[in-house]
């Protein structure tokens, strides 16, 4: 439709890119942002407007806007381009292994060698002894083998990358069997079935839901198996009448029929978590130990190091799934390597990666390390003098997360925060839109700020958020 006269007039008196840039030139906080951002930002303003005025009705401007105005506009778009799309967060969520906040906080040790790696050549693939090509793995097999009693070992990108190339190794064309307990989903499209599907694997499922028994699994061995596989039901448990078999079990059926095994812990790790006071979870130590001979697990769960797939067991196994051309496309970078390897270190001394990596420290952070952080948080709240804010203390439970100790919840002493006159969702929202943003979870019409994951620093961080939130909102007339 073609504009009418006052539509015409309006997009007349629009200033051209000329002149928001000369205003811009005048603005030494945007001296030195490259004269692309600003041209491309001023467009994008002048387009918005255009479309408000084009699109009439109600929601179009009266009168042209003054320069002032638009520069404003401007500059809001310009220090949105100049911000890193990929940045810091605060979660206050009380999710530990948050898998859309990064799962894992990398420990401060590990920090100075992965810095190094990064900005020097290294030994990445150089053999320094014999001055020749060397494995990349080299980086972190001893290590691996050392804390986790397995042959041999082996890294790929992610977990999932890891049971993509085992199974794909092991059993391509043939029949891997699987309880139907097991077959799991973990989220981002990662099924069990899909995954075997896509490695050539073929399923064989047995058993029933709740429970599967040994003669399940043996009564499903034919002369097509290739694979028995055992996976750890990561996001979710079967209680009341149920019944698994243990990899043990597993590891004598196979070598009765000479067939491998193979575990996917998922999560994995190498702490035994009931001497923390919290529930059992199999340790890759012991799955090794039970016999299996492919172990898979994340990098970036409950290890607390960066994303990557690890892969521990029996040295032909390992030998077999390192010839696997797919394994240079899921090859680890050696940044990631570095991080590993720096974070596995820590475990050789248990007590130490405790202490050290941030996903072990919050989880086994006791009732009272929470209690005092959750006071300290709620005493500088009140401290804002505000009337308007709400502020109460509660027990609540904060989660592992990212598909580990699936019922496990960790207590916590919580902050819960209201501002008179804004709903949950619009304090939510402003917390989240803040600098550096700060996730806050809502449960129950509350908004709950967890202790657990707040780093150093960051109980300051949102108390400055919600200064200038009040700042802002509007005051209410009582
Ligand atoms: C999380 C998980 C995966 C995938 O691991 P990523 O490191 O996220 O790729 C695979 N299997 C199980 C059982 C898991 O819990």
């Amino acid at each position: 439709m073609a504009p009418n006269d006052s539509q015409r007039n309006l997009l007349r008196m629009l200033p051209g890119v000329d002149r928001i840039l000369a205003a811009l030139g005048r603005i030494a906080a945007v001296a030195d942002v490259p004269k692309a951002v600003l041209v491309r930002c001023a467009r994008l303003t002048l387009d918005a407007w255009r479309e408000r005025i084009l699109a009439g009705g109600a929601q179009a401007p009266a009168q042209s806007p003054a320069l002032e105005t638009i520069v404003e506009e401007v500059l809001g778009r310009v220090a949105q381009a100049m911000a890193h799309n990929l940045r810091r967060v605060v979660n206050a969520s009380g999710i530990v292994v948050h898998t859309n906040l990064g799962r894992s906080l990398l420990a401060a040790t590990v920090l100075d060698n992965l810095a190094e790696i990064a900005s020097r050549y290294s030994n990445l693939e150089f053999d320094l002894a014999a001055g020749r090509r060397g494995s990349r793995y080299t980086a972190v097999e001893d290590v691996l083998c050392e804390i986790s009693g397995a042959e041999a070992a082996m890294v790929v990108n992610n977990n999932a990358g890891a049971v993509l190339l085992c199974l794909e190794t092991l059993a391509r064309g043939r029949k891997v069997i699987v309880s139907r307990g097991e077959l799991v989903e973990i989220g981002g499209a990662f099924r069990i079935p899909d995954v075997m599907a896509k490695s050539g694997g073929i399923l064989s499922e047995v058993g029933t839901t709740n429970r599967t028994h040994l003669r399940d699994y043996a009564g499903a061995v034919d002369d097509q198996t290739a694979l028995l596989l055992k996976v750890h039901k990561s996001n979710y448990s079967i209680v009341g009448f149920s019944a698994e078999v243990s990899l043990r079990e597993l590891v004598a059926l196979g070598a009765e029929h000479g067939l491998p095994v193979m575990e996917d812990l998922g999560s994995g790790t190498f702490i035994d978590f009931s001497h923390y006071g919290l529930a059992k979870e199999p340790t890759v130590q012991e799955s090794v130990a039970a016999g299996a001979d492919v172990v898979t697990f994340s990098g970036d769960k409950l290890l607390g190091g960066p994303q990557a797939g690890l892969i521990v067991g029996r040295r032909a196994s390992i030998e077999r799934i390192k010839q696997n051309p797919i394994t240079r496309a899921l090859r680890i970078d050696k940044l990631t390597l570095a991080a590993l390897e720096g974070t596995l270190r820590l475990y050789r001394d248990p007590r130490r990666a405790v202490a050290a990596i941030p996903t072990l420290q919050m989880i086994t952070m006791p009732f009272a390390v929470t209690q005092g952080r959750a006071r300290q948080l709620s005493e500088a709240l009140a401290a804002l003098g505000d009337e308007r804010l709400g502020i109460s203390l509660r027990e609540l439970a904060s989660k592992a997360g990212g598909g580990a100790l699936p019922l496990l919840d960790l207590r916590s002493l919580c902050v819960t925060v209201s501002i008179r006159g804004l709903s949950v969702s619009r304090v939510e929202a402003a917390l989240r839109a803040g600098t550096p943003p700060v996730i806050a979870r809502i449960e129950d019409d509350l908004l709950i700020l967890d202790p657990r994951t707040l780093q150093e620093g960051e109980a300051a961080v949102i108390v400055d958020a919600f200064a200038t939130l009040l700042k802002r909102a509007p005051n209410d007339p009582k």
